[in-house]
């Protein structure tokens, strides 16, 4: 018999969750019954009890919900499920299909499948195994997009993803009349931190640098690795003058709180800061990056370990 470390033979496969909404207490007891072999299955008689249901249950493969119910519609309810898990199969049961309706559904993304009432116990069994086939498909489609815009060292959004995202934030800036803040950030002396002690204690430091950074900033903020050891903060609705508050408090607290050395304790790594906004500096993304670029060539000048701005 084959085994293999993730999978004991004597443990049985963990079975994918299946959520059942609908009105009818009648059907979902059919449901569960039809889909307990393949599933474990999850009912609820009201869209706010999936709701509680899916908070528990992020992980649910499928979601099959009845179109009419008192209340919320299952079409409705699924665009919930789109946001609060993502990689569910969306699947909708409905006596009457409304095919205008339906298609618009299925066209935005809501629906995957449409089953009709009354349905076939062999037929909706496969299209089940169909759906959690699909479900695989998701998982696989999201982790891709994740390790698109993710750097591997630092798993912090990588300079693809900053640069697009640099764009659209730079045009949403100018066309709402917002202020939109740029941080440029080197780590200094990196290279002599790397012959010092190797360079995948680098990546180590590379790595601590990128978690401060993020405990450093608003949930709203994107925080980036832009290439080697530099790295740009883009904050959203924030002012020069602001900006230059959070690059001060981001460098003193690598001085303050030092990071972990190769032999954990503190070591002294210090950084220094660019920052730019826009509109003051510019008007254009590659203009705002290449004002805080000068900003953060001036840091270095100056002696490191400081911010400059614009
Ligand atoms: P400065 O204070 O002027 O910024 O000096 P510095 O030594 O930090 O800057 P320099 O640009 O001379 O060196 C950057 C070093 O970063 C050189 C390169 O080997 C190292 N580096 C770039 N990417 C990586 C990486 O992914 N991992 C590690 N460990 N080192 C890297
Ligand atoms: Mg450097
Ligand atoms: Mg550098």
């Amino acid at each position: 018999m084959m085994t293999d470390e993730h999978q004991p033979a004597n443990v049985p496969p963990i079975k994918p969750k299946i959520l059942c909404i609908d009105d009818e207490s009648s059907i979902l007891a059919a449901l569960a019954r039809l889909l307990s072999p393949d599933f474990v299955v999850l009912s609820a008689t009201s869209t706010d009890q999936a709701r509680e249901l899916l908070d528990h249950h992020r992980d649910v493969a499928i979601v099959l919900t009845d179109h009419s119910m008192p209340g919320e519609s299952g079409v409705r309810f699924l665009r919930y499920v789109q946001t609060a898990a993502p990689d569910a199969v969306r699947a909708i049961l409905s006596g009457r299909v409304d095919v205008e309706s339906m298609a618009e559904a299925i066209n935005t993304a809501q629906v995957h499948r449409v089953i009709l009432k009354p349905w076939d116990n062999d037929i909706l069994r496969l299209q089940m195994m169909e759906a959690l086939a699909s479900h695989g498909l998701l998982r696989e489609k999201r982790e891709l997009e994740r390790l698109s815009i993710t750097d591997p060292v630092t798993q912090v959004r990588n300079h693809r993803y900053f640069q697009d995202h640099l764009k659209i934030e730079v045009e949403r800036t100018m066309r709402h009349d917002r202020s939109l803040s740029l941080v440029m950030i080197d780590i200094d002396h990196f290279k002599s931190y790397n012959d010092r002690f190797g360079h995948p204690a680098g990546d180590t430091l590379l790595r601590a640098t990128a978690k401060r950074l993020l405990d450093q900033v608003r949930g709203l903020d994107t925080v980036a690795r832009y290439g080697g050891e530099e790295f740009a903060i883009l904050m959203p609705d924030t002012s020069f003058e602001n900006a230059m508050l959070v690059a001060e408090r981001v460098r003193t607290s690598f001085v303050k709180d030092p990071l972990a050395g190769p032999d954990g304790r503190p070591t002294l790594v210090t950084i220094s800061l660019g920052v730019a906004s826009a509109p003051r500096n510019a008007t254009e993304s590659q203009d705002l990056l290449s004002k805080a670029d000068v900003a953060l060539y001036t840091a270095k000048r100056q002696g490191r370990n400081q911010s400059v701005g614009a």
